[in-house]
């Protein structure tokens, strides 16, 4: 009966929006203690708008949203997304840059009618020797806390202005976290961005453990290192950023609406992008091995 049981599992489980690569999947879904859950995209829309700009002393906003529109149009992030769509409302077409270049996890760089511009976090800040000055880093503190994404642009040598960007917690994702935890899972948010904005998204979707400002290619790290301390790790993600990460992990649990690379790597997808259907996954499995016994 087992080969049944585990067929009509799979079966329940495309019926409930869960697609599931191989029958052996159903074991180690029942045995995940604990589920690493990426922020953006998976807990939140990864759907983000710009909030505000705020320009350094003198310089001009629609100058600023030009030059960094201009280099985010060539990146596919979401900040960037959120960033190129405002500068084009707010100033129409945007120039075309030269040198373009995506820094991971950081930002990115070109040259822009003719400056040398940089739009990213502070630590690409930090790579070029430019540092905030006073009154933007108390301004980005202030936003951070209240969960916004900041990032900064600077060109020639100057820091001209910050950008604050934001996305909003899907309506499921607090139901889904409590979910997983009344099935016995502990969560735990896994982000590349700031500490602040994870920890107000993880108070708002009941989430205690955070690890944040974790480089792309370290988010696999931080899965072997829970690994590492015994647990059983299911990982839930949907970015290019995460494959490595839903690879490495006992179960990869890839959102249906994430990138190709994401699905690829998983081991089952999400079908709908809803994290409730994670909790579903871990029911279903226990349920289907539970018949077999
Ligand atoms: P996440 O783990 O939340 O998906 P990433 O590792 O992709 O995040 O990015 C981490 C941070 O790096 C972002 O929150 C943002 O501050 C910054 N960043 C990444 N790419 C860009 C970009 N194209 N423009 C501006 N900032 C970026
Ligand atoms: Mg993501």
């Amino acid at each position: 009966a087992t080969p049944t049981a585990l067929m009509v599992g799979t079966g329940r489980g495309a019926q409930l929006g869960i697609l599931i690569k191989g029958p052996e999947v159903l074991e180690t879904t029942r045995r995940a203690d604990t589920v690493v859950l990426d922020k953006t995209g998976t807990v939140t829309t990864g759907r983000m708008t710009l909030l505000a700009v705020r320009t350094a002393e003198g310089e001009d906003e629609e100058r600023v949203l030009r030059l960094a529109g201009a280099l985010e149009h060539a990146s596919e992030h979401p900040v960037a997304r959120a960033v190129a769509t405002a500068a084009a409302e707010r100033v129409g077409e945007l120039p075309r840059p030269e040198d373009f270049g995506n820094v991971p996890g950081l930002g990115v760089q070109g040259v822009v009618e003719g400056h040398a511009v940089l739009v990213g976090r502070e630590k690409l800040l930090a790579a070029w020797s430019l540092r905030l000055p006073e009154p933007l880093a108390a301004a980005k503190a202030e936003a951070e806390a209240g969960g916004r994404t900041v990032i900064a642009v600077a060109w020639d040598g100057e820091v001209r202005a910050l950008l604050e960007v934001a996305d909003a917690v899907k309506p499921t994702s607090a139901e889904a976290v409590r979910r997983l935890r009344g099935l016995g899972l502990t969560p735990v948010l896994l982000t590349g961005d700031n500490t602040a904005v994870a920890r107000a998204v993880a108070a708002e979707v009941g989430i205690d453990e955070v690890i944040a400002e974790v480089m792309p290619q370290d988010k696999v790290d931080v899965v072997r290192r829970l690994q590492s301390e015994g647990r059983s790790v299911a990982m839930v993600g949907d970015g290019v950023n995460d494959a490595a990460a839903l690879a490495q992990a006992d179960l990869g649990l890839a959102m249906g609406t994430g990138t190709d690379a994401a699905i690829e790597a998983g081991d089952l997808t999400l079908v709908r992008g809803d994290l409730r259907t994670a909790a579903d996954a871990v029911r279903l499995s226990r349920r289907t091995l539970a018949t077999i016994r």
